[in-house]
């Protein structure tokens, strides 16, 4: 599934987030809280987060070829990110899909970044190296060292979705208002995720956060549902879908 990232200012899609489901034999889907973790323990997390990143590759070369130059988010587990060579894996599957590098970030969460940043760090390094971007997801949930956060220099902060549901309630913004001000000094464009309701949407571009996700705007969505919701998006930007 895919769900859009939007501009907090023009409403403009700028990106899309790949979000893993498992079809069950009874047709259900699995949600990725579910499979993720077995996967982890069973080793099958390497084949299946390989799979996961050329569909996402394949995807945006075909967004792209249909006019939608998107960007394309991918959820990255510790122990992928651990997998010997992972960066050459990313680099070949960009390269068989043809997706230029600035094309794809790999999201990452705030726990897995600030866990053991001696091993972390030099991984993230090879990936930006290759020019793919790095979000750090459920930020403010975890514990950033705000030294090992300016060396690791992420593209995205994504605000957790624990903080976005604060600002509506009279003067919940704090933590949010917090994480806009960390990435503005750092330099760092900042996404909020799980907005809801529209005065989030307000909360937050009053204080000057960049990218919104959630379902205000659309909830994660197979590909063949993507054009449409893209064309209609593109017809009347900034309104809910
Ligand atoms: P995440 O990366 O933080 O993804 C955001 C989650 O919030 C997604 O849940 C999304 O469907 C949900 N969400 C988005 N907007 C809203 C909203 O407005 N309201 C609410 N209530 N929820 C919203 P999902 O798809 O169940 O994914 C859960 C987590 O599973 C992800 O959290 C990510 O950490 C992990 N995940 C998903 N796909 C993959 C994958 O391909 N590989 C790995 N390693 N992890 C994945
Ligand atoms: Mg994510
Ligand atoms: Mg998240």
């Amino acid at each position: 599934m895919y769900q859009p990232q939007v501009d907090a200012a023009s409403g403009r899609t700028l990106g899309l987030e790949a979000l893993m489901r498992w079809r069950a034999d009874d047709d259900r889907l699995v949600p990725p809280d579910r499979f993720i973790p077995v996967a982890e323990q069973s080793g099958l997390i390497k084949e299946l987060g390989a799979w996961a990143l050329r569909c996402a590759i394949d995807q945006a070369v075909s967004l792209r070829a249909a006019g939608h130059p998107l960007r394309m988010a991918v959820n990255v587990s510790m122990s992928q990110l651990l997998l010997p060579g992972f960066e050459q894996l990313v680099a070949e599957a960009l390269a068989e899909g043809g997706l230029p590098a600035s094309a794809l970030e790999i999201e990452i969460t705030e726990s897995v970044a600030m866990q053991s940043p001696d091993i972390v760090l030099p991984r993230l390094a090879a990936l930006k190296a290759l020019g793919v971007g790095v979000a750090i997801d459920d930020f403010g949930t975890g514990y950033s060292s705000l030294s090992s956060l300016e060396k690791l220099a992420p593209d995205r902060l994504k605000i957790d979705r624990s903080f976005i549901i604060g600002l509506d309630a009279e003067g919940g913004d704090g933590i949010a208002a917090m994480i806009v001000e960390l990435a503005r000094s750092l330099g760092v464009k900042v996404v909020a995720e799980g907005v809801e309701t529209v005065r989030q949407q307000q909360r937050l571009q009053a204080l000057g956060c960049h990218e919104m996700q959630g379902y205000l705007f659309a909830k994660p969505m197979p590909v063949d549902e993507l054009p449409v919701w893209l064309a209609q998006a593109a017809a009347g930007p900034g309104r809910p879908a």
